[in-house]
């Protein structure tokens, strides 16, 4: 028996065609003559007719919602099934018939009422049965999706000569602020989960120049947003001989590239989701870009009180996102608010070569710079942010033996995702999100 992906049976290929097909049950209603299964396997789903006559007719009585199955048919044009295209069902063998599925409608039903959803629905219930849920249409097309996002932006990233690296998570040394690190005891010495691989890339580029990784990293984030999460997926990419305006322009069209290719490939996926792809396929570099500054005068033009200096909060990012409506870059930043390997302007020492990618309802999905390639003025910024000189031996060795002019950036997948996609929080563009609440399963 050859078994046939349903959706290649919607794309009307095996019109009045004999078929196999294997998935699980996704809907199940019962008439007296007829029993209509709906049946959905990883590309999609499609209804199909028992028959009280039929020899199937026994087991689709029994079958349960996501119980497994395969099952045999003629594919039968119909506009009344969903997807146009529904299978008289011959033949149905229960592979694992499942226990009562403790999630009912409601939006694992998609297509389905407001009224249907019940208790055994509510967020609180999803999210403790995340291993469940995963099995949902919703979460279907979000996994595709940031699996072809992937795959769109490692493309990207090869066309560009760039080698895909393998950094530590277990790290001795602080990356970003101390604040959000989270501390693990490693045998007997006291270690960290990584919060950024960069200063990994960092000493790559020594070797193969052009260097990324898309990789975990950790933030002991306490607050609760919609974009933050304690493990997130982070694109990072380092390059020498690179300044301010390569890095975004880099930035600007690998975004572009893998927004093109989502409005291109993934159009079920946005659709399931009734997610606007007309805003991704209208991402095209280059992008508005402002200093910080500007943003600062912006900001107070519309009555903010943030004065030059201050970190741009979640509020004052969204507003100025919000106006602009699509991504955009500010940059320039002052160097106070930045982190101590951040390169700054030699005759404006108060301005960092720093850049932030924006997006309208999230806000930053990335942060880039210009890397401090003085050993003097690196190990000064050291001193002056508190940290210890020791602590970064290794990272001054990159300035002793053959410094070099770079420049890196780091962009959450998930943040990339949420936007894209419409989400309504981060948590729901990962598999298996964590935050300060969330670790099960
Ligand atoms: P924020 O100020 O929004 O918390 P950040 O400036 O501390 O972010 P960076 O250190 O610049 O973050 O990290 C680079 C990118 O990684 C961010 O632009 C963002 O896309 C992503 N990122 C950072 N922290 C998180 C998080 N807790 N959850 C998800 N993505 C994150
Ligand atoms: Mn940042």
């Amino acid at each position: 028996m050859i078994f046939v992906p349903i959706q290649e049976i919607l794309q009307g290929d095996y019109e009045n065609k004999t078929v196999a097909i294997r998935g699980w049950i996704y809907r199940k209603r019962e008439g007296k003559r007829t029993i209509f299964l709906v049946v959905r396997d990883s590309t999609g789903i499609i209804q199909s007719t028992i028959k009280s006559e039929s020899s199937a007719w026994k087991d689709a009585e029994k079958i349960t919602i996501e119980s497994s199955l395969i099952m045999e048919g003629l594919v039968k044009k119909d506009s009344r099934a969903p997807g146009g295209y529904e299978i008289a069902a011959e033949k149905l063998s229960i592979i694992g018939l499942a226990e009562l599925f403790p999630i009912t409608k409601g939006k694992h039903r998609a297509g389905s009422d407001a009224e249907e959803k019940s208790e055994m629905d509510s967020e609180e219930h999803l999210r403790r049965l995340r291993h469940l849920w995963l099995r949902s249409l919703d979460m279907n097309h979000v996994m595709k999706v940031r699996g072809d996002v992937l795959a769109f932006a490692r493309d990207f990233f090869k066309s560009r000569g760039f080698t895909e690296v393998s950094p530590p998570m277990f790290i001795s040394a602080a990356v970003e602020g101390g604040s959000t690190l989270f501390g693990l005891k490693y045998f007997d010495q006291n270690l960290y989960l990584t919060q950024s691989s960069q200063l990994y890339l960092e000493i790559l580029i020594y070797s193969l120049e052009r260097v990324y990784c898309i990789a975990p990293s950790f933030r002991a984030e306490k607050s609760r947003t919609i974009r933050h999460l304690t493990e997130y997926w982070h694109m990072e990419a380092e390059w020498p001989f690179a300044d301010m305006n390569d890095l975004m322009r880099f930035e600007e069209e690998l975004m572009a590239h893998v927004c093109q290719r989502a409005a291109e490939h993934c159009k079920r996926d946005f659709e399931g989701l009734h997610a606007d792809i007309s805003k991704v396929a209208s991402v095209k570099a280059p992008f508005p870009k402002i200093t910080y500054s500007e943003a600062i005068d912006r900001l107070n033009a519309k009555g903010s009180s943030v004065n030059w200096g201050d970190d741009l909060g979640y509020d004052d990012e969204k507003t100025l996102a919000d106006a602009f409506g699509q991504p955009f870059f500010i940059y320039d930043y002052p160097t106070k608010i930045k982190a101590f390997y951040c390169k700054t302007h030699r005759q404006r020492p108060e301005i960092a070569m720093s850049a932030d990618l924006l997006v309208p309802r999230i806000g930053e999905i990335s942060t880039g710079g210009v890397r401090e390639d003085d050993k003097e003025m690196l190990t000064r910024r050291i001193n002056e942010m508190g940290l210890k000189e020791e602590d970064y031996d290794w990272y001054l060795d990159l300035r002793r033996y053959g410094t070099v002019p770079h420049v890196g950036f780091g962009m959450g997948l998930e943040r990339l995702l949420t936007w894209m996609l419409d989400l309504g929080n981060i948590i729901d563009s990962i598999p298996f999100p964590r935050t300060t609440r969330v670790f099960y399963p």
